[in-house]
């Protein structure tokens, strides 16, 4: 693993850049809690629900059989489920070297923690910022891929235009006619719907909040700029970095020009409310245990925790053009 993404504390490098690598750090340095910890985790359901939505979105558009990238797959938390959707094949690529260290020790399972049956799909891994390279220089005996995911990282790629769309440009070279992009990020409506509820800058509860600067005192997005919208987000035990709103119009005109039609959108309440209706989703929150017994009661996930992830939504989007004949 490793394609050189070159970052260093060198001088003359931009402001995007160094907020990339302020990223990097910041998820680099998050070491693999124990099962302890994580339990005592005061967001634990969220992390739950978290899992859930992503298990769905993989069982919803995971056909056996198929290759997958993972753009931005942290330490490889989702490698259970696309070995539950039985893929063939698993392409892994993450900016923070700690995380790829990590995820590959979880596809390795050599800790206490992992020691389960090896996976079933060969993986690879690969060190590089999927929002600056041309990840078809580095993937292009492994492409195209049927399947790609980018969960809870899509907006780190909208600090700028240039990063917005090198990230698309990457998804569409590298999905196959037919192939379906899922993933998860910050929902911008109700980011600025909060920002503008809230009396100053700042709003949130007792697990996050989340600041703008002043220059967006008067709580309107500047219409002329539409990347670089920045924001401090803080979630506890989990988060602390700067973040990028991705206003979802401009994303979905954006993707169209990729090739990348959209499918779905659906904030988290809307999500859950929907797929927890489905008997098999639900047995999988029991499992989970999320929401405690699988009712949408919060019986588990405290207010404030839902409250977090009203802050989200999932998207699918498709690469057109017909699938290749079986
Ligand atoms: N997708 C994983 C998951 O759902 O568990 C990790 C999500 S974590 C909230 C965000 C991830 O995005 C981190 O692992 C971080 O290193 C990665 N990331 C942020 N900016 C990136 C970039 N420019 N290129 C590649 N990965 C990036």
């Amino acid at each position: 693993y490793g394609a050189g993404g070159g970052y260093g504390a060198q001088q003359g490098y931009s402001e995007e850049r160094n907020s990339a690598r302020r990223v990097a750090d910041h998820y680099s340095a998050r070491s693999n809690q124990t099962l302890e910890e994580r339990e005592n985790s005061p967001i634990i359901h969220l992390k739950k629900l978290n899992n859930w939505i992503k298990s769905v979105l993989i069982q919803l558009y995971a056909r056996p059989g198929d290759c997958v990238l993972d753009l931005a797959c942290g330490k490889g938390g989702d490698l259970i489920k696309w070995d539950k959707a039985k893929v063939s094949y698993y392409v892994g690529v993450d900016i923070a070297e700690g995380s790829i260290k990590d995820c590959m020790t979880r596809y390795n399972g050599d800790t206490d923690q992992q020691r389960r049956k090896k996976f079933s799909f060969p993986a690879r891994l690969l060190c590089t910022d999927c929002y600056e390279a041309r990840l078809d220089e580095y993937l292009y005996e492994d492409a195209p891929f049927d399947i790609c995911s980018c969960q809870f990282a899509l907006h780190y790629s909208w600090s700028t235009e240039a990063r917005a769309r090198q990230a698309l440009a990457n998804v569409s070279a590298l999905l196959r006619p037919g192939g379906t992009f899922i993933g998860t990020m910050p929902d911008a409506n109700v980011i600025i719907k909060r920002l503008r509820e809230s009396e100053g800058l700042e709003f949130g509860n007792s697990v996050y909040w989340i600041s703008f600067g002043e220059e967006y005192a008067e709580k309107k997005l500047p219409a002329s700029r539409p990347f670089g919208i920045k924001y401090k987000f803080h979630l506890e035990d989990a988060v602390d970095c700067p973040e990028w709103v991705v206003p979802f119009h401009l994303f979905k005109l954006l993707a169209e020009e990729y090739d990348l039609e959209l499918v779905l959108m659906k904030n988290f309440h809307e999500f859950v409310h929907e797929y927890l209706q489905k008997p098999e989703f639900t047995e999988l929150m029991r499992r989970l245990g999320a929401l405690g017994d699988g009712r949408q009661d919060q019986s588990t996930l405290s207010q404030d925790e839902w409250e977090v992830s009203y802050l989200y939504l999932a998207f699918v989007l498709r690469k057109r053009g017909p699938p290749p004949s079986q």
